[in-house]
């Protein structure tokens, strides 16, 4: 079986993922794997010559979790694996529902962390592998995952959570959940265009607040201490127009869910969307270009690690077209969402020209 590597589960993957795969998912509810819970070896033959191979060790049979870590995407039970197996076993694969494969962990206790979204009846097979890569045989492991008490998974919940500094409001005109939020957001600081000091506060929509807290999760680990911005709110449709006047669509700034990207800084070192990002040919898709040099490639990098880290719906590059030639126009457009599920019709990185703008 070819299975999919994702470091975490959330709801929507799993119901996605297993529409291709009914057999590992159509059955996960309490007995339907005819009480093979005991986290011992199944070799699938019944009765192997050599005894347990392998015993998972935590967690035990029908412990419950509770979701109480906040991640970006919502609430997550982190859950330990560990197991002891005989001689033989060089690593064991963890695969949540036989289905996604959450790594490979090495010996002696082959110890492994994940963290759990779906609710509900779950189980994991440990699958123990020889040296030589060899699947030696299963043993399964059933638990639970619950909610935490209270908890509703709103924007605003997610928010307190994750420690952004916030108020309510104001109620600007089309702005669904408005915030105002203290920057800086997750360690990374926000300059107005052109400003020499740093923003205290930024009104947006919730949901973007969530997104660039996400955004710092994603761009931190690159040295990114601050972003120099072109805008986030302002009431007005793709292209310009009055959204009121019903005749043109409304840009995601309207809503304050987008925000224009013009210049990422690493301490001193700056790499600025309109002198750096180099633009590619239009039969080169932005996320397989060959760059021109270190700062460019750097560019084009940080646009697909958005786009793949799921922190935004849309990314509009400087090859989009000549309107984007100072900035990474990026969104969260409804329909292509990509901050809680994995949706096959995201849009990402270079939509067809004309199809969307800022
Ligand atoms: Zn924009």
């Amino acid at each position: 079986m070819k299975r999919n590597f994702l470091g975490a589960l959330g709801i929507a993957g799993l119901l996605l993922l297993c529409a291709g795969a009914p057999a590992g998912c159509a059955g996960d509810g309490p007995g339907a794997g005819g009480g093979d819970d005991d986290g011992l070896i199944d070799a699938g033959g019944g009765g192997g010559d050599a005894g347990t191979l392998l015993t998972i060790t935590s967690p035990t049979p029908g412990q419950i979790f509770t979701r109480d870590k906040a991640v970006t995407a919502g609430f997550a039970a982190p859950i330990q694996f560990t197991a002891s197996a005989s001689a033989g076993v060089a690593s064991v694969e963890w695969v949540a529902e036989d289905v996604f494969s959450l790594g490979v962990a090495e010996a002696p206790d082959f110890a492994l962390m994940a963290d759990f979204k779906g609710d509900g009846d779950r189980f994991v097979v440990a699958h123990a592998l020889a040296a030589d890569g060899r699947d030696l045989g299963t043993a399964r492991i059933d638990f639970v995952v619950k909610a935490m008490p209270g908890q509703t998974g709103t924007c605003h919940e997610m928010l307190n959570a994750l420690g952004v500094s916030y108020v309510l409001g104001p109620n600007n005109k089309g702005v669904a959940d408005p915030v105002t939020v203290n920057t800086p957001i997750n360690g990374i600081a926000y300059y107005a265009y052109g400003a020499a000091t740093p923003q205290s506060k930024m009104f947006m929509d919730c949901k973007l607040a969530l997104a660039l807290q996400k955004l710092g999760d994603v761009l931190r680990p690159r040295g990114v201490t601050a972003i120099e911005h072109i805008g986030i709110y302002n009431y007005r449709c793709i292209g310009g127009g009055d959204p009121d006047s019903g005749t043109c669509t409304p840009s995601q700034h309207a809503y304050a869910k987008g925000i224009d990207l013009h210049e990422f800084r690493v301490g001193a070192t700056t790499y600025n969307t309109q002198t750096d990002f180099v633009i590619d040919p239009d039969t080169m898709p932005t996320c397989t270009a060959t760059t021109s040099n270190d700062k460019d490639k750097w560019l084009h990098e940080v646009a697909c690690l958005m786009h793949t880290q799921k922190v935004f719906n849309i990314i509009l590059t400087p090859n989009f077209n000549a309107d984007h030639r100072n900035h990474y126009h990026v969104d969260l457009t409804a329909g292509s969402d990509y901050i809680n599920a994995i949706d096959p019709g995201a849009i990402g990185v270079d939509p067809p020209h004309g199809s969307h703008a800022h």
